[in-house]
Order: structure tokens, then C-alpha cells, then sequence
């Protein structure tokens, strides 16, 4: 089969013919449709901020697919199967997984970053990892669905709690966080305001839900969300940037009791408010990493189901041999892409 392997920070993708694996018991070998590449390809690929675990390795980590082979023990799926890919591995055994936090499993590995990823024309998962995909959803929503929107919907509600009618603030509104005003949307916010530096990202967050929209880079985003929040402030600020600015923007636009949870990753250390304001004003930190089979499973509902529309997500799709012009144009922000999927078989 053909993979797209890492084997060196700045150096492009190799396209490579390597071994088809073998599903062994408990798992399944996936033929892949549809994988979407993603900021952390960038970390790993351009930037070497996030170390894979091997190399070389096959990039790719928002699978959708078709069954081809299940192993030993696998009931629940046959080949022919529609499935979207939950890319985290689990051990199942740990107190966070037995508690239901799979996400901060203890010994959490990430396919495409600590196991061989999807950026092939097949991949190994569990069974467990399994999500069936209706046929109301096409491959390129389910590999939207695994991450892209998946990471935003643990964040907004298993971290961030929202009720409805609470106020949300979303800052960065690029390939998660666009899809972080639709979903606070969909919860039942009263209010959604989305935060970037980008006019027409801004536009595009309208289209899709926002109330309001602050472009941070002419106006102080602080001052705007407090003045459009009945001068008190957000209840909910979700960060989708990683940027020690954007992380402090988002604490201070809360009103007294609120909550922020950052799900943007990068190198720069959290400098927030002196503890006299922080703690008097009750204010809540929080970090949000990555999300569930279940959580998957949802999302995968609410597309079938016509709730949540994905079809405009997909901003482009490539073959497996445009990967590296994929990454490039992500990389580099041509367009300002939302999601770029690859089709490994087409
Ligand atoms: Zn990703
Ligand atoms: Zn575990």
C-alpha cells in the first residue's frame, strides 16, 4: 500500500509503498477514504514542536473509512462497514479511562503521532475506536468530524460545561474554532462572539453563527467582548489559538464565576491575572485535550441528522500524492483553508 511517511522535521512527506498490515484480535484494518491534515501535522512535520514517538512514520490522525479485515474477537464491525476513526489509543484498564476520561488515558497514544496514522490507503484501529459512519455522511465529514470538530465539542461541553443561555466567546476561528461558534450555537448559547484577526475567517464565522465578531488585530478584543456582554463579561471563553496573548484575552473577558478552557496547543507559558482578581472573581482555567469514541459518536448523529451542517467544511481534497502541497497550503494559510482532506484511494 501507499503511505505518507515523516522522517525528518522540514523535509516533505514521503510517499511510500510499505507493508498492508494485519488486523490482529480486537482490531480492524480500515481502507481509508478520507484523512484530514491538521496543525499538529505542522508541529510535527514543519515545525518539530511535537515529537513522534518513531520514525518513520505515517502521518494522519482524522480517519474515515471502510472496513476491510477484523480480526480475531471483532463482533460489532464486518467488512463493508462505513467508520469514522477515534484516533486516540486507550488502555481501558486506567482510573481515567474506567471514569470515563479516556482522553487523559494514562497511557494515551495518538494515531499519526505515536502509532502508524491514516495518510495510507489502510490503517490498523481497534474496534473500539469505531464509530459507524450513515450514509447521510460522507467520508470527508466523518474525517472532519474526528477532530476538527470533535476536539471543539469536548471542549465546549465535557470541560466547559455549557448551559444554555450562557454567553460564549470564541477565540480563533480557523479549522477548530469555526466549528466552535457552530456548536455553542447548537447548545443553546444566548450570546456567541468570535474572536480573530482575519476578516473574511470573521465572515465566515457569521455565516455559521456568531452574533458578533472582533477582529483582535484592530480593536481590543477585551474591551469589545465586555462591552458586548452587558459590560459583565462572557460565562464561557473557549481558546482555540495556543498563544500566551490570546490565553490571557480570553480569562479577562469573563464575567465573575465564568470559565475559560484553552484547547489551543503551543510552546508559550500561561501569564494570566494576579491571584487578587483571579480568585475573588472565582474565575476558572481549564485545559481540554482531544475527546471520546462517545463524543465521536454524537457528532456523527448530529451530521446524519441534519443538526450540525459540516458541508462547508471541507475547504479542499487532495490524493495521497498532494499531501505535501496539502500541508504546505495549511501551513502557510493560503485561503485560510478549514479543513484539507486527503483521499489515500482515489
Ligand atoms: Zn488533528
Ligand atoms: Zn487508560
Amino acid at each position: 500500500m501507499w503511505a505518507a511517511r515523516f522522517h525528518q522535521v522540514g523535509r516533505p512527506l514521503a510517499i511510500e509503498e510499505i507493508t498492508t498490515p494485519s488486523p490482529g484480535p480486537g482490531e480492524v484494518l480500515i481502507q481509508v477514504m478520507a484523512c484530514g491534515v491538521c496543525g499538529s501535522d505542522i508541529h510535527i512535520a514543519f515545525e518539530g514542536v511535537t515529537p513522534t514517538a518513531f520514525t518513520p512514520i505515517t502521518l494522519g490522525h482524522e480517519p474515515a473509512g471502510v472496513v476491510a479485515e477484523a480480526g480475531a474477537g471483532v463482533k460489532d464491525f464486518a467488512p463493508g462497514d462505513r467508520v469514522a476513526v477515534c484516533p486516540l489509543l486507550t488502555c481501558g484498564n486506567c482510573l481515567n479511562c474506567k471514569s470515563g476520561n479516556q482522553q487523559v488515558c494514562l497511557q494515551r497514544r495518538c494515531i499519526g503521532i505515536q502509532a502508524e496514522g491514516a495518510l495510507a490507503q489502510f490503517m490498523l484501529a481497534p474496534a473500539a475506536n469505531l464509530v459507524p459512519l450513515p450514509d447521510e455522511v460522507s467520508f470527508e465529514e466523518g474525517a472532519v468530524i474526528t477532530d476538527a470538530v470533535a476536539t471543539p465539542f469536548h471542549a465546549i461541553f465535557a470541560t466547559g460545561g455549557l448551559k444554555p443561555g450562557e454567553s460564549v466567546a470564541v477565540f480563533g476561528c480557523g479549522g477548530l474554532g469555526i466549528h466552535g461558534v457552530q456548536l455553542a450555537r447548537l447548545g443553546g448559547a444566548a450570546q456567541v462572539i468570535a474572536v480573530d484577526v482575519r476578516d473574511h475567517v470573521l465572515e465566515r464565522a457569521l455565516a455559521v453563527g456568531a452574533d458578533e465578531v472582533i477582529n483582535a488585530s484592530a480593536t481590543d478584543p477585551v474591551t469589545a467582548v465586555k462591552d458586548l456582554s452587558k459590560g459583565l463579561g462572557v460565562d464561557l471563553a473557549v481558546e482555540l489559538v495556543g498563544a500566551a496573548a490570546t490565553i490571557a484575552q480570553s480569562v479577562e473577558v469573563l464575567r465573575p464565576g465564568g470559565r475559560t478552557v484553552v484547547a489551543g496547543l503551543g510552546p508559550e507559558p500561561i501569564q494570566t491575572l494576579p491571584p487578587t482578581l483571579f480568585v475573588r472573581s472565582e474565575f476558572k482555567l481549564l485545559g481540554s485535550y482531544g475527546f471520546t469514541v462517545s463524543e465521536t459518536a454524537r457528532l456523527v448523529e448530529l451530521t446524519a441528522s441534519g443538526r450540525l451542517d459540516l458541508s462547508g467544511s471541507v475547504s479542499r481534497v487532495l490524493p495521497l500524492k498532494g499531501v505535501n502541497e496539502g500541508l504546505e497550503q495549511l501551513h502557510e494559510k493560503i485561503g485560510d483553508p478549514i479543513r484539507i482532506v486527503i483521499q489515500p484511494n482515489s
